[in-house]
């Protein structure tokens, strides 16, 4: 705490991202792709002019938004893009949940979006998930000023089909409905279909797991131009320029890549369902997932003890300490040999 805080800057309670360690560990803690990104980023780096850098980039990210409504069958105008979609993310609570009525959420999703609300005094209600960790949509049809949920859900890995989103969306009409794609790459059900249909619909994704771009920044939002345009307001009320020249280049030379992003995909998906049985064998309950992590607990070891004697394996892992969810394990799905390593470390620590 310090005097010079505003008083708003002294209430808020920052996320706390999952630990990027300095040891050598094996990283199953932050749902990174463990692929690495397109090999044709290296030629895109190796040709690119650095004495462009003079300049400042184009405020619209044109060639980007482009790109992306190529890859997603919309038109450049319904994409928005932003330093992550964490940014975007921000953004989008700002531009639309800012509103009388509170925002609804899950219970159980991602922990930023808690955090967005305090940041904008945003009123907001939770809605528990239902008794098999799955989003229970109905819970929604409350009177709101928003509805905000990842899909496929995060840390439990359940998605729903588009049809079950389209179906509430015929309910909800008079809020944004914000649906979170971060996860949809391995195996969920994309409702950017939907947009076409329903004005209110906005979805966001990054390329930060399954384009393997952590390290890049690149976030975006799709949904119609009214949305597009709101989220612009804000943020050119912020910064102008969210996307930087080599970032653009750089997820431009991915979104053309789509065989490597594919195959990528695929293997994590593959190695998932390999661990689950594993896991499975040794009495973890495993949630379903659609997702790049697996959300699993054992009937006789606590989470906690779990977590750490993994980490003393040198295997990091996430544990989220917080009610319903402390005797779970969040594991992100790494190589086929990282995932040997965690299979055979948990079998000696049972
Ligand atoms: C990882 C994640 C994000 C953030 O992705 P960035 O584009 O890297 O900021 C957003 N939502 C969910 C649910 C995530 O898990």
């Amino acid at each position: 705490m310090s005097q010079f805080w505003s008083p708003a800057v002294r209430a808020l309670t920052p996320y706390v991202p999952g630990e990027q360690p300095r040891e050598r560990l094996i990283k199953l803690n932050t749902n990174e792709n463990p692929y690495p990104p397109s090999p044709a980023i290296e030629q895109v780096l190796q040709a690119f002019a650095v004495g462009h850098l003079r300049r400042y980039p184009d405020p619209e990210s044109l060639a980007l938004r482009e790109a992306l409504a190529k890859t997603h069958g919309v038109e450049p105008e319904q994409v928005f893009v932003g330093n992550g979609s964490d940014e975007v993310l921000a953004l989008a609570f700002q531009a639309f949940f800012c509103q009388p009525k509170p925002l609804l959420m899950p219970a159980i999703s991602y922990s930023f979006y808690p955090v967005y609300c305090k940041l904008y005094d945003i009123h907001y209600r939770t809605v528990a998930l239902d008794d098999r960790w799955q989003i229970a949509l109905k819970a929604f049809d409350a009177d709101n000023g928003g509805v905000v949920f990842a899909n496929p859900n995060a840390p439990t890995g359940h998605g729903h089909p588009r049809q079950a989103v389209a179906q509430l969306l015929e309910r909800i009409i008079e809020s944004v409905v914000l649906v979170d794609e971060a996860y949809v790459d391995f195996g969920g059900e994309s409702v950017v279909p939907l947009i076409a249909d329903y004005p209110n619909l906005l979805v966001a994704g990054t390329l930060s797991k399954g384009r393997s771009l952590a390290g890049l920044r690149v976030g975006y939002a799709i949904g119609s131009r009214e949305l597009i345009e709101g989220l612009e307001r804000v943020k050119n009320s912020f910064n102008s320029y969210p996307i930087d020249m080599l970032a653009s280049e750089v997820a431009i030379a991915s979104l053309e890549d789509e065989s490597h992003f594919k195959a990528c995909c695929e293997q994590v998906i593959a190695t998932r369902e390999r661990t689950r049985q594993q896991l499975e064998a040794m009495a973890f309950e495993v949630l379903p997932s659609q997702t790049n992590f697996l959300f699993v607990r054992h009937p006789r070891h606590s989470g906690a003890s779990l977590f750490s004697g993994l980490r003393e394996r040198g295997i990091l892992v996430r544990h989220f300490n917080k009610d319903g969810l402390s005797d779970f394990l969040r594991i992100s799905i790494g190589t086929d040999d990282e995932m040997g390593s965690l299979v055979e470390a948990l079998q000696a620590i049972l």
